[in-house]
């Protein structure tokens, strides 16, 4: 019989706010309320909480707070990261990219393709990692910017941006890295790296919906994609959202606080139900087990099952996870990340992607592991029976 409380395992996709979080920002929705740009206390007193906010956000990337620059979320951080360079550069008439990309970098990159810029979509293998030397290979004259993600959201797959940002130097060419699902699960130091630009977003470390940043090293040029008023710096023109930068901020303290802790017991739990659910299901695959990984995702193939139909039963026992990542949740052609990793159109078609974060309990995994095999299993037997025309006697 179903449980009525939720097992959340999607902290990809989201993840629920920190107590800690919604304290520190409810003052700015209610008393708070006085525009940073205001030449009065009041209005100081929400300029004040910005510039603490932006100094949380340093501490937790090893960087300094004149660095950040707060946007709406990570997709118009990558958005403007990867605008700014073309503009920049005169001769820039060409991108470098990752076929795995979050959609955000990639939609962005096939818009450029359709305006006369060129974009080299690199490939990956079956691990999901690319290659250095093709990497460097694609990199020519006219290039303006390499843009390659930190962590992939569908397998937690790790790119080793430092190494590929220390590439980009040396042919002088900019660096930007989609940092949005790296940022808070692994420690992150950006001081004497040589990454021009990431970005992250609040909502994927218990912050707010709605709310990110974008890093832009001190000595690389921006050129704004947002104009108006002077606000952050003249980088992003736009009255701040006070009460959601400021619970930024305390997001970032808090995965600052907790990361070391953290780190290995999501890992822990990761680990515990990847494994058993490889030794009780038949036919399992885990995507991405040979390369360096976020602790906290799993992304796992079943053979013989079709995702969608395996979220619908796994949601009617309140277990929350995706089909690759949310946002292709209800998409019916698979997950660009697996396809471009080279697996069977089976292995795509019957993926799921399970998340861990920091409210996820023992007790939530314990109540995975029961349930997960068994509603692989009817699915299964569901799909033979109509394969044989036989009745099946499987309740639902
Ligand atoms: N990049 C990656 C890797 C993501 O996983 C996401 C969100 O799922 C984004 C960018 C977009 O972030 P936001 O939802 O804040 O626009």
């Amino acid at each position: 019989m179903p449980s009525d409380e939720i097992i959340y395992l999607d902290n990809n996709a989201t993840t629920r706010l920190d107590p800690a979080v919604v304290e520190e920002m409810l003052p700015f929705l209610t008393t708070s309320y006085g525009n940073p740009s205001g030449g009065y206390q009041f209005g100081a007193q929400a300029r004040q909480a910005v510039d603490q906010a932006r100094e949380r956000v340093a501490a937790l990337l090893g960087c300094q707070p004149g660095e950040i620059v707060f946007t709406s979320c990570g997709t118009e951080s990558n958005n403007a990261a990867i605008n700014s360079a073309l503009q920049f550069n005169p001769r820039g008439k060409h991108a470098v990219t990752s076929s795995v990309e979050h959609s955000s970098v990639l939609r962005h990159c096939e818009q450029l393709v359709k305006r006369g810029c060129d974009v080299t979509f690199l490939e990956v293998d079956q691990n999901g990692d690319v290659d250095l030397a093709q990497l460097e290979q694609a990199i020519r004259p006219e290039t303006a910017i390499v843009s390659v993600m930190w962590a992939n959201n569908e397998t937690g797959v790790l790119f080793p941006v430092e190494k590929i940002a220390e590439i980009c130097r040396e042919k002088r060419v900019l660096f930007h890295t989609d940092a949005v699902q790296a940022v808070g699960k692994i420690p992150i130091q950006l001081r004497d790296c040589a990454i021009n630009s990431l970005a992250l977003s609040a909502h994927k470390f218990h912050g707010p919906k709605g709310v990110g940043a974008l890093y832009v090293n001190r000595r690389t040029r921006f050129v704004p994609s947002t104009l108006g008023g002077g606000q952050e710096n003249g980088r992003r023109a736009g009255t701040e959202n006070v009460a959601s930068i400021v619970a930024l901020g305390k997001a970032a303290e808090r995965a600052a606080e907790c990361m070391v802790e953290e780190q290995t017991r999501v890992r822990t739990m990761r680990d515990r139900f990847e494994k058993a659910i490889a030794e009780n299901v038949s036919g399992t695959a885990i995507n991405g087990a040979l390369a360096a990984r976020l602790p906290n995702t799993c992304s796992v193939s079943f053979e013989g099952i079709e995702s969608g139909a395996a979220l619908a039963l796994l949601d009617r026992h309140r277990i929350c996870c995706s089909a690759g990542s949310a946002c292709r949740t209800g998409s019916t052609e698979g997950s660009h990340v697996l396809r471009a990793m080279e697996l069977s159109d089976e292995r795509v078609r019957g993926s799921l992607r399970f998340s861990c974060g920091r409210f996820n309990s023992q007790e939530d995994i314990d109540r995975a592991i029961d349930i997960v095999p068994k509603a692989i299993e009817k699915l299964r037997s569901l799909s033979e029976a109509v394969a044989t025309g036989s009745p099946t006697g499987v309740a639902s």
